[in-house]
């Protein structure tokens, strides 16, 4: 044990994991209720903490690390980085340190339980008091259950069910608490030696000027969109071209920002204005979603790597790996598809509108499994959740629980049309057609060739032709559905 002299009562110690906040952020309420708090985050390499992160989660988490180190040593707290295998390391820091406890708040995966159950084995044989905590969703996943028990596995009776606790448990919302540090002789990581932040090359520049990893950005962003964000959601949220959501993601992904929190601003500006009911009503779905996402991984713990409905299991998938670079690099031909694969690759984000367009093209056009797309969102998306992401792509595909159904095809022009019908947002991101007038700029190998000479388009050179027609893509995704059908019963598909 290594406390200095002056140190009389003995730390907490807090496991921050996906909750990198000060504010209402109950493990650490309770470590500091405890005594002087130590905080620890520990980057596992020991593949116990399930899929590592992708590229563009790994640049975030060190940007978001480095905020969190600033404003714990603002309240005097030592914020540890320790990588290795956590089952090892906190159950050895809290020795170290003769905490008194140790808190964390709780995730939902398959490989969470295990986890967190052989360290607080560990410590309860050391005789060290430990606590989890619900600081990371509304309802947890056992808590919101259907008339004969289950689970849900249709939202809107899932939402309508969940509501009350998501109110109830809201009202719980905390400032941060009076912190006290314990000053302990300890050894920590530099992050810098974690290599989180790519080299050779960089490509974070579009990233950095994108965002603002870390709780005061997240609180910035909850707080623009309460002014000016939550009027008009309900439309605006479909528009791409403008700033129609709250960009919270990758805030809510890493804890910077506490759901209490972004559920209690939309539930008081509802309150304050009544004509934010629908818009705000609208936005609190949204973050319905998440839960039941949350709850389907838990329920289903094979959801981010397998279909959720069997059937789709015998899906006949192609394996077409340059196709796949081609939806990849935002060069298809489809303009709305090129612009949301430019907009993920250079920012690590892409508008939710757009992501359903492009993993349409994806399973349905291209007939590529949606564990392809799912796999590439992950190493690409700042928001990259195991649990979010693979709900959007089973949803897609049509394999989910409450899944769009397969048959339901997008036609990536009239989506285009409909959603950017002034075509800025393609125009932004796929500069080389930026010329064509609005008529044509989501469908530019429909445009006479002496407009698209007006304009120094030459198709399958300055811009690619569509990697496959859509009517001709959209006959051959409905044949393979219907060879399914012939496998299996699709029940509430057909
Ligand atoms: P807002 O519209 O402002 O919504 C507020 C919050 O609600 C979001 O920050 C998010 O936490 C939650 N939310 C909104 N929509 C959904 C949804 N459909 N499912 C679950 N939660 C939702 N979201 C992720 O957070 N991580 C992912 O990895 C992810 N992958 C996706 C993949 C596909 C194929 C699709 C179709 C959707 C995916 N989503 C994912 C959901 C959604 O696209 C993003 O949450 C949303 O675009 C984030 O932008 P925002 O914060 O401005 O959203």
């Amino acid at each position: 044990m290594h406390m200095t002299a002056t140190q009389t009562a003995p730390p907490s110690l807090i496991w921050l994991r996906d909750d990198l906040r000060l504010d209402d952020n109950p493990a650490l309420a309770a470590a500091a209720a405890d005594g002087p708090v130590v905080a620890l985050y520990v980057l596992d390499n020991s593949g116990k903490s399930g899929r590592p992160l992708g590229g563009a989660a790994r640049w975030w988490l060190h940007k978001s690390l480095t905020s969190l180190h600033h404003d714990f040593a603002q309240h005097g707290v030592q914020l540890i980085f320790r990588h290795g295998d956590p089952t090892h390391i906190v159950p050895a820091l809290a020795h170290e340190i003769g905490a008194i406890s140790v808190h964390w708040n709780r995730r939902y995966y398959a490989w969470s339980k295990p986890l967190d159950g052989a360290i607080k084995t560990a410590l309860g044989d050391a005789g060290i008091r430990v606590e989890s905590h619900k600081g990371s969703v509304l309802t947890e996943p056992w808590e919101i259950k259907t008339g004969s028990g289950n689970y849900f596995k249709v939202f809107t009776p899932f939402f309508r069910a969940a509501t009350p606790t998501c109110d109830a448990w809201a009202a719980f919302a905390h400032e941060t608490p009076k912190l006290t540090g314990a000053k302990v002789d300890t050894k920590s990581d530099s992050l810098a030696d974690w290599g989180l932040l790519p080299t050779k090359p960089d490509w974070s520049g579009g990233l950095a000027a994108s965002w603002t990893p870390g709780e005061a950005g997240a609180s910035e962003n909850l707080a623009r969109f309460m002014e000016s964000g939550l009027k008009g959601y309900k439309d605006n949220r479909n528009l791409p071209a403008i700033t129609g959501t709250s960009r919270l993601s990758p805030h809510l992904r890493f804890g910077e920002i506490s759901i209490r929190r972004v559920w209690n601003a939309a539930r008081a500006k509802m309150a304050a204005v009544p004509d934010l009911a629908t818009d705000g009503q609208t936005f609190l779905s949204e973050l319905g979603w998440r839960e039941f996402s949350t709850q389907l991984v838990y329920h289903y713990e094979d959801f981010p790597d397998q279909s959720w409905k069997a059937e789709f299991r015998a899906f006949p998938w192609t394996t077409d790996a340059p196709a796949l670079a081609r939806w990849q690099n935002g060069q298809t031909g489809y303009p709305i598809v090129d612009a949301g694969m430019r907009e993920l690759w250079a920012t690590g984000w892409m508008h939710n509108r757009v992501r359903m367009i492009v993993a349409s093209l994806l399973v349905k056009h291209m007939l590529i499994d949606w564990r392809e797309g799912e796999k590439w969102f992950w190493d690409t998306l700042v928001d990259a959740d195991i649990a979010n992401n693979a709900a959007g792509w089973q949803w897609v595909a049509g394999s989910g629980a409450d899944a769009s159904p397969y048959f339901r095809i997008f036609n990536p022009m009239t989506q285009g049309e409909n959603f950017d019908p002034k075509g800025q947002y393609v125009r932004k991101w796929v500069p080389e057609i930026a010329r064509l007038p609005d008529s044509f700029i989501h469908r530019p190998f429909d445009a006479p060739p002496e407009i698209l000479r007006g304009v120094g388009i030459t198709l399958g050179q300055t811009y690619p032709r569509p990697i496959i027609d859509h009517a001709k893509g959209r006959a051959r995704a409905l044949e393979a559905l219907a060879s399914l059908k012939g496998k299996a019963t699709l029940g509430e598909m057909s």
